[in-house]
């Protein structure tokens, strides 16, 4: 289990605790050492800026200009400069964390929830300058959600019912978009995300192999050499290079050290070769959660 399951999931995957949705984390006061953290009194006005800053920049009617976005991956980066990167992690992990999830975990959450909100992407805007990329999900456990919260951008943001919701992740996971869950001052979940390149935490983190932004999912897939042919579909769908083709035994192969658990090599194998495993289960993969592995 990674990290966050041990200090907030009691056992479970911290993102199917019911407890780190609920509101009154929202209002509680947070910790003197969390407060100089995250440059706020509570999660709720760390949640509003974000909002404020992040998510509704990124629509048009609101729209700030980049220099003017506060707690984007972008800024925090440049800011970032002076400090190690263990101290940058540390604090992103308090602040602003996520962690890769396959969709059966995306679904288990979406069961979970009383409101979804499907929002403007912040880092598309930020890498592309698009402002009508809708790919984030609000999350909240009372019927008002992220409405409730933010009343004023009821205008720009779609409430949408839960079949809705799992039908457009499927159809993103044979898109080839990676699903990630995501903190608003830990353990607090705000969201669930549909990315790509145009992500800034991936340009980031895994591109330039700068300091994580996200946890790797608590799986890895593996392949059936019984059932593989070799059609090499797969290659095409892995954001995180962990896969190899052999010539020589005409197969493919999934590096489990390389591997991010996102699973939407799946959706692509005409043979069902390809299988979710839990991480733990496979040594050469278990401990590794952050680390990104250069080419
Ligand atoms: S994490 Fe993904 S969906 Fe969320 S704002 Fe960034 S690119 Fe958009
Ligand atoms: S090999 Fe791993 S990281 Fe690559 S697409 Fe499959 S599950 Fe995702
Ligand atoms: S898509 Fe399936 S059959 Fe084709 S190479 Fe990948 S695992 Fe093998």
């Amino acid at each position: 289990m990674c990290e966050f399951c041990i200090k907030h999931g009691e056992g479970k995957k911290w993102y199917l605790q019911m407890k780190n949705y609920a509101e009154e984390l929202l209002h509680e006061e947070l910790s003197s050492a969390q407060k100089d953290i995250v440059k706020a009194k509570t999660r709720l006005e760390w949640n509003l800026r974000f909002f404020e800053n992040f998510t509704m920049a990124a629509d048009s009617r609101f729209s700030k200009t980049q220099d003017e976005s506060e707690d984007t991956p972008s800024s925090s980066e440049t800011s970032e400069v002076q400090r190690t990167e263990h101290e940058i992690l540390e604090e992103r992990k308090v602040i602003h964390f996520g962690q890769v999830l396959p969709i059966e975990d995306v679904e288990k959450v979406i069961d979970m929830v009383d409101s979804i909100t499907r929002m403007p992407c912040g880092c598309r805007f930020i890498s592309t300058g698009k402002t009508d990329k809708r790919y984030c999900f609000g999350l909240g456990v009372d019927k008002w959600g992220i409405l409730g919260k933010f009343p004023d951008a009821a205008s720009s943001l779609e409430v949408l019912d839960k079949k809705e919701v799992k039908r457009i992740f499927r159809e993103y996971d044979n898109e080839g978009l990676i699903h990630s869950i995501w903190t608003g001052v830990t353990p607090y979940v705000i969201g669930l995300c549909n990315c790509d390149r145009d992500c800034m935490a991936y340009k980031l983190y895994i591109e330039k192999v700068g300091t994580p932004y996200f946890f790797r999912a608590e799986y890895i897939c593996q392949i059936d050499w019984d059932l593989c042919t070799g059609c090499k579909s797969c290659m095409s769908q892995c954001q995180f290079g962990a896969q190899f083709y052999s010539s020589a035994l005409s197969k493919v192969y999934i590096d489990p050290s390389r591997c991010f658990g996102c699973g939407l090599c799946r959706a692509t194998c005409p043979n069902d070769a390809i299988k979710l495993v839990p991480r733990h289960k496979e040594p050469e993969a278990a401990d590794i959660w952050l680390r990104n592995v250069p080419r």
